[in-house]
């Protein structure tokens, strides 16, 4: 048999064919191209907008997670600062303890001084336990002198470890402060490149059904397209009717689903 151009061309089928004005209920808004064709660009472009939505408010909560990591560090030291204190205080102490020690001494001497001069047993006698007093006392002191050097090293050991430990959880910190920086970095370039993406799909929808898609957008955050599948609408869940759904295989006009107001596409032209 030998092949004509014509004859082997498919007719097709009688109520297929494309006939103008043969389509019940006129696009709505679609100006000569395609809907369905469109629908790809949509979708396109609704996918380009969550994920710039959602790096956005991944990029917005960068700052605070920054300073809650500053935070963690300041904390880790909390401790190294609390046994610095502790220190500080034992050394005022053992300060204060040498000084009274060191007027004892002095008064000490100088009651013994006195002894020689004396006049009366009496005199002689109070002198004595004033001086005896005041030993007891240096005696008592330099106890506590002992006892707080000793509390001393024990600090100074604690202030040691605590600061290990902390320098420890400072580097953890700063290395997840810098993925964390990294990972900002990473997605504001991403967020350029899908937003130049965006500007090159754009062009490609009529400007009705971008300003319907925009409008849907700002008013239903951020969700404006919502594929049909199983015969609901997959944004509100409520069932569609059998004739909308037939219009929407169709895809011959825009559709917007009655009870959540999204642009409704049939799945398959996914
Ligand atoms: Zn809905």
């Amino acid at each position: 048999m030998t092949e004509g151009p014509i004859a082997q061309r498919p007719e097709p089928p009688a109520h297929n064919r494309s006939v103008p004005g043969s389509n019940p209920g006129r696009p709505i808004f679609s100006r000569g191209k395609d809907v369905v064709d469109n629908f790809k660009h949509l979708i396109k472009l609704q996918d380009l907008d969550s994920n710039i939505k959602g790096i956005s408010l991944f990029l917005e909560q960068i700052p605070s997670q920054i300073n809650q990591i500053d935070r963690r560090i300041e904390e880790s030291f909390s401790a190294v600062k609390k046994y610095k204190e502790q220190l500080a205080e034992n050394q005022k102490r053992r300060r204060d303890l040498d000084a009274e020690v060191e007027d004892l001494k002095t008064k000490i001497n100088k009651f013994q001084n006195q002894l020689n001069d004396v006049k009366t047993n009496k005199e002689y006698s109070s002198l004595l336990k004033e001086i005896d007093d005041a030993k007891n006392r240096v005696d008592d002191l330099e106890e506590e002198i002992i006892t707080k050097m000793l509390a001393s090293d024990d600090i100074e050991s604690e202030i040691r470890s605590a600061q290990a430990k902390a320098e420890q959880e400072k580097q953890k910190l700063l290395k997840e402060k810098e993925e964390l920086m990294e990972k900002s970095s990473e997605m504001k370039q991403k967020k350029q490149s899908l937003s130049q993406e965006k500007a090159e799909v754009e062009p490609h929808i009529p400007q009705d059904q971008l300003s319907l898609y925009h409008d849907i957008y700002q008013n239903n955050s951020g969700i404006a397209l919502s594929p049909v599948t199983d015969d609901f609408c997959s944004v509100c869940q409520i069932r569609i009717r059998p004739q909308v759904i037939n219009e929407l295989k169709e895809g011959k006009k825009i559709i917007l689903c009655e009870n959540c107001g999204r642009i409704l596409y049939w799945k398959n032209q996914s």
